[in-house]
């Protein structure tokens, strides 16, 4: 409560003079410090490292994980901390600051505004629609691109060849069509995931021998949910087994409803592998096109969508962008995602050099100075500096972002994911006592990957013999996994940093229960279990108010004990009066991790200042427990 107790005079006037005296059980002593320095105010990234701040601020590192400190935050040097942290920290010291950039961010809101104003432009044309194919696997989806490729190349490039750079574009009735030749709505989805609608059309594809499979069904709820306009291309129509009434008949029962029989989704029969029906695909597919009024201005810069990338060894990074409006140029600067550059050569589908791409068009680049990743949004500039600028701002949000999302994964965190629709990744390391089990447990993990529907995956991060390390805890930490422990105990160290960290430990001593538990959360039937658990109970003797209005509380704790991070339950005569986080803990003038029973400590709560002398505080956690199998 009273860390900060002399320093406001340093500001000079603050608002933080008042505090002095504020807390509970104050011993400081305000510190004299000198006289206010009347300096420049100091802009600050959105996000720098300890070290970095430091160096802004003209002080020492220790000076500056000393500031973090006093609000509950334990860094080292490399850490990186937001803005808003920063801020105050050099408030502390003295400074006043701002954020940089911060013009440069409207500029950056201007940009990315930009992307919205698509349809009202009066300078737009008709554009070609972009199509993405989904379907069960084996029902023909590669085939089918194949075959829409090679009968369909652009006048006078037949021939070419065929480069598979993530998508491709043909021509039929003298007009252009953009197919994404990643076929599976993996690639459609992490799109989705990540803000890109790309698809103007899907083609579910079904086989008409095998009909409606569980991939279809996941499609279909894709291709809903995306609200994207759907043909169905009802493939293998060449087989004797085929049945198309049959496809329509599961499908419209799933509310995908045939024309023809009166619902408003086009069927096609067709046969990848005969070629046949594919002309009358093309013709629906641009009549949908046409119904969807598809335009773009192909007059101003060019902005659109990663397709996919990678770090070519010669040719060093390289992109497929698909232009969704504009026309980019060869030497426009480009900023995709957090990276930049400037185009130094582009080309098409067929591995041709161009110029220029308009809209609907994938092309190739290189010049970027990175690998950005797929789904990631690219806009060009014509000015180098306002390039680089909003590729380092988007880096920087990424840092904060980053900074936010990176929090250790429960093995039932996975449940949610794989609820939500979104592709889950399980990634766990095993330690185990004997390399025997341990190639057994990989095996058969290795077999549940395969056998795993699309959606759910599993990476092995490390295997290896011995005792559960804080250095296993560590890169669990670090890279998002899950320690599967067999017939081995984690060391006190380890013990210590996972329950610090919150990696998510298991041991085994029965293969076949790991294995399961893995297995069970992969197919998302994890579903977490808790319970509230008491950690111990503390009495109000007295309140203060802060400067601020929020308002702690004196307390004694009564029984048990008090953990820093356990959520506290209000009870006033009995019934709960509010229930939420802790916001500071103190021991006199210090943020403690815990107080136990037959102490006085200081308590804010995180949203409440209506605590009264004689209130009762329960503590207490949330705590997975067994589910009944
Ligand atoms: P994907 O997994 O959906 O990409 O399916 P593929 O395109 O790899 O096709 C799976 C199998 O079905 C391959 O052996 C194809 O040759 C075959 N296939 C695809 N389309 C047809 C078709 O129209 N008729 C027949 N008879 N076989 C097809």
């Amino acid at each position: 409560m009273t860390d900060t107790i002399g320093r406001g005079t340093r500001r000079g006037g603050g608002n933080k003079r008042g505090r002095r005296g504020a807390g509970g059980g104050a011993r400081t002593v305000a510190v004299k410090r000198a006289a206010p320095v009347v300096r420049e105010p100091v802009s600050l990234p959105p996000v720098m490292s300890v070290a970095e701040l430091a160096d802004i601020l003209e002080t020492s590192g220790i000076e500056i994980i000393r500031e973090l400190m006093k609000v509950s935050i334990m860094a080292n040097l490399n850490q990186q901390v937001d803005y808003e942290t920063a801020a105050k920290v050099a408030e502390e010291l003295g400074w006043e600051t701002n954020e940089a950039d911060s013009a440069m961010k409207s500029t950056v809101a201007d940009f990315e505004s930009r992307r919205l104003e698509n349809d009202s432009d009066p300078d737009s044309r008709t554009r070609p629609p972009v199509i993405t194919i989904m379907g069960h696997v084996d029902h023909g989806k590669t085939r089918l691109l194949d075959s829409i490729r090679s009968t369909n190349v652009a006048e006078g490039e037949a021939g070419g060849i065929t480069q598979h750079i993530g998508a491709y574009q043909i021509e039929s009735q003298g007009r252009k069509l953009t197919f994404l030749d990643t076929p599976g709505h993996e690639a459609f989805t992490a799109m989705r995931a990540r803000g890109a609608q790309v698809t103007d059309i899907a083609i579910l594809v079904v086989a008409a021998d095998d009909g409606v499979m569980p991939t279809t069904r996941e499609a279909v709820a894709h291709i809903k949910s995306a609200q994207v306009p759907m043909v169905v291309a009802v493939n293998k129509v060449d087989l004797p087994a085929a049945n198309p009434d049959r496809i329509k008949q599961q499908l419209s029962e799933m509310e995908v409803m045939p024309e023809e029989w009166g619902g408003d989704i086009p069927f096609v029969e067709v046969s990848a592998k005969e070629g046949m029906g594919i002309d009358d695909l093309l013709e629906v597919l641009l009549l949908v096109a046409d119904v969807n009024e598809l335009k773009a201005n192909p007059v101003k810069a060019a902005q659109g969508v990663v397709i996919e990338a990678k770090i070519d060894g010669s040719r060093g990074p390289v992109a497929t962008l698909l232009v969704q409006s504009g026309t980019l140029n060869m030497r426009d600067v480009v900023v995709a995602g957090t990276t930049w550059g400037r185009v130094k050569a582009m080309f098409d589908d067929r591995g041709k050099r161009i110029r220029r791409a308009g809209p609907s068009s994938p092309v190739e680049v290189m010049g970027l100075m990175e690998v950005p990743q797929a789904g990631d949004t690219f806009l060009t500039f014509e000015d180098e500096k306002a390039g680089r600028q909003l590729a380092e701002q988007r880096s920087a949000q990424k840092r904060v972002e980053h900074l936010n999302e990176n929090r250790p994964i429960k093995l039932t965190d996975l449940y949610d994911q794989v609820q939500e629709g979104k592709t889950a990744e399980l990634r766990v390391i095993i330690k185990s006592d004997v390399q025997g089990s341990l190639g057994a447990i990989q095996n058969a993990l290795l077999k549940l990957n395969e056998d795993m529907e699309a959606g759910v995956t599993l990476s092995v991060q490390l295997a290896a013999t011995g005792a559960v390390t804080e250095s296993d805890v560590n890169l669990a930490a670090t890279t998002g996994s899950i320690v599967l422990g067999f017939n081995v105990r984690p060391d006190v160290a380890a013990k210590r940093a996972a329950d610090a960290v919150g990696v998510d430990v298991r041991f085994y001593t029965i293969i076949y229960e790991l294995i399961d538990e893995v297995k069970k959360a992969m197919t998302g039937l994890l579903a977490p279990v808790y319970q509230d658990v008491t950690d111990g109970y503390a009495e109000v003797r007295e309140t203060f108010k802060l400067p601020n209005n929020d308002v702690v509380a004196g307390l004694y704790v009564l029984d048990g004990k008090v953990p820093r991070n356990s959520r506290a339950r209000v009870l006033r005569s009995g019934t709960v009066l509010f229930e939420g986080g802790i916001k500071s803990l103190k021991r006199f003038k210090d943020d403690v991790r815990e107080v136990a029973a037959g102490y006085e400590c200081g308590l804010g709560l995180e949203g409440f200042n209506d605590l009264k002398v004689g209130d009762q505080i329960e503590f207490l956690h949330r705590e997975e427990v067994a589910r009944p199998s």
